[in-house]
């Protein structure tokens, strides 16, 4: 028997609506690449996007067609967010931090049809545009005024000119729920990078358990700044969500460095925020260079890689900012847990409610997640067993764009190639990647762990620990480390602090101090390089 309840598909254009609709006055705030600060309401960006759908219509972009943008976080990417899916199309993020010979590659496999992309992209956009295939037009993401004098790019439009020439009479359409809404991109660090295709319906569920209290929890009361990348995996779904609930969104364009962050914030009264430990400790760094403090935010949102306990304990005992630890990934759109505490964590003494709350957290409703042994059998709930991640769920990945790689799920679950312990109360934790994994003599090393460590060590600005060959033990952990200006630290010192912190074979065999670590697109180390760096490295 079929319930009688009205038949809606879930659609992201019925995420503008209702905030044009029950939250209009609500403040849409961008500092622009031009560097000022431009305000717009939910009612005005509403009718903005639904010019743009009737421009998109006049360039014959179709149902199910790619709309490729090259963008920071700003309205007039949020703008492109709503008309491109809402019409039909589909979204697709290109990561601005890429080779321009991957942007090429990708764009062509994803057989973009017009890109947007913000001015500060042009030399980028000029390297590119003779060489991609499918791309009929380039849109500056600006007005007449800022347009190139002069640019070798063919069929350059202006973005202002598109929504001038259009109005705001566009009824966005009904469609299948199940229909491609969004495209992003793995970023490839083994192979070539692979398409994760998202739905209005996968997106929608997302949206839903995202906002919820043990998810990023966000509200109409909040003001929300994702410092995180709208190229990168949808800001962490956080545009979807901002619409959801009305909470003002503030986006910081380019500027993503410690200073103009922390005027954003205070300016624009930011409760919540989201990035990946990188950029906070930009943040953090200029916060205490300058003895500044946090009179608005309550909670930062940080994921994309572990969360050093060392950054937890600045932002919650000497700023009174909570971190919320959250870990997911392209492939689960991209939330899977959240660290939000259960009473009997909350009861805990303060050290071991932190680390409990270091840990990658509690499935949000949706997703489910087991850890398998090398035999694939699942591996008990007690926080000891270790093994490879896996999750289903309704905005898990099912397959690739174009089917590229073949059928990734075993038996109905998505292997994350991440290695975690779930505990007894469901908190799960990741030690490594399955491929950063250090195999010493048989047994698994995790270099979360020893990085944790390191950056509790007051000289430490970096830390990356990888595997070095040794002749006995096939590989031992080497600790690399950048440290902060201006501090005096030798190895000894630091191989000394291990001391009492953790199992004595866990230890470091050497640390070498670099200058710099090297950070892939998304602000992640990249350990692949590291690896090729010291695969020459002789250990003590
Ligand atoms: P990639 O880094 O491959 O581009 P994603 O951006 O999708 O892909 O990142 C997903 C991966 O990032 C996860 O599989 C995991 O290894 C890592 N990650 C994400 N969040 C966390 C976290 N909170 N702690 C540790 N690792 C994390």
């Amino acid at each position: 028997m079929y319930a009688q309840m009205m038949q809606q598909p879930l659609l992201i254009s019925s995420l503008l609506t209702h905030a044009e609709r029950h939250h209009g006055d609500r403040e849409v705030v961008s500092r622009r690449v031009e560097g000022d600060i431009h305000r717009c309401t939910y009612r005005e960006l509403g009718q903005r996007a639904r010019r743009l759908a009737n421009a998109l219509q006049a360039m014959d972009i179709g149902f199910g067609e790619r709309v490729a943008t090259l963008a920071w976080n700003g309205y007039r990417h949020l703008e492109l967010y709503y008309a491109v899916s809402g019409s039909g199309a589909v979204l697709h993020t290109l990561n601005p931090r890429l080779h321009p010979d991957q942007v090429v590659w990708i764009a062509d496999h994803a057989e973009d049809q017009v890109l947007f992309f913000d001015l500060s992209f042009l030399p980028l956009i000029e390297a590119i545009a003779p060489r991609v295939k499918t791309i009929k037009a380039f849109v500056a993401m600006t007005d007449r005024a800022l347009m190139p004098a002069k640019s070798a790019v063919k069929n350059l439009l202006c973005y202002e000119d598109l929504v001038d020439a259009h109005d705001s009479d566009f009824t966005w359409p009904r469609f299948d729920e199940y229909s491609a809404s969004s495209l992003c991109y793995t970023s490839g660090t083994t192979g070539n990078p692979k398409g994760v295709l998202y739905s209005h319906r996968s997106t929608l569920l997302h949206t839903f358990a995202a906002a919820l209290p043990d998810g990023l929890s966000c509200s109409a009361r909040d003001t929300v700044l994702p410092v995180v990348p709208m190229f990168h995996v949808n800001a962490w779904g956080l545009p979807y969500v901002a619409c959801m609930v009305g909470a003002k969104l503030v986006f910081p364009g380019p500027f993503l460095d410690g200073k103009s962050l922390h005027e954003l914030f205070e300016a624009e009264g930011v409760t919540v925020s989201a990035g990946v430990p990188t950029v906070w400790q930009g943040l953090l760094a200029h916060v205490e260079a300058h003895d500044l403090g946090f009179s608005t935010m309550r909670r930062t949102i940080i994921g994309g890689s572990a969360c050093p306990p060392s950054m937890m304990r600045a932002f919650q005992e000497r700023h009174d900012v909570q971190v919320l630890h959250a870990w997911g990934m392209t492939e689960i759109s991209p939330l899977g847990t959240a660290c939000t505490l259960k009473p009997a964590q909350l009861a805990l003494p303060p050290e071991e409610r932190l680390a409990a709350q270091s840990k990658q957290g509690r499935v949000v409703f949706g997703v489910d997640m087991k850890i398998v042994g090398d035999d694939g059998a699942e591996l008990p709930w007690d926080g000891q067993a270790s093994g490879e991640l896996l999750v289903r769920g309704p905005w898990v990945v099912a397959s690739y764009f174009k089917g590229e790689g073949g059928d990734p799920l075993i038996d109905g679950w998505f292997p994350t190639g991440d290695v975690a312990t779930i505990d007894a109360d469901g908190f799960m934790q990741i030690t490594d990647r399955a491929k950063d994994v250090i195999k010493s003599g048989g047994e698994w090393i995790g270099s979360i762990d020893l990085e944790n460590i390191a950056l509790a060590h007051p000289a430490v600005a970096m830390a990356a620990c990888i595997a070095a060959k040794h002749p006995k033990w096939d590989e031992r952990p080497l600790l690399v480390v950048v440290k902060k200006p201006d501090a005096q630290v030798t190895r000894q010192d630091l191989l000394g602090f291990y001391e009492g912190r953790i199992a004595r074979w866990w230890t470091p065999d050497d640390v070498v101090f670099v200058d710099a670590i090297p950070l892939g697109a998304t602000g992640k180390v990249q350990k692949n390089k590291l690896r090729e760096q010291f695969q020459d490295h002789v250990l003590p």
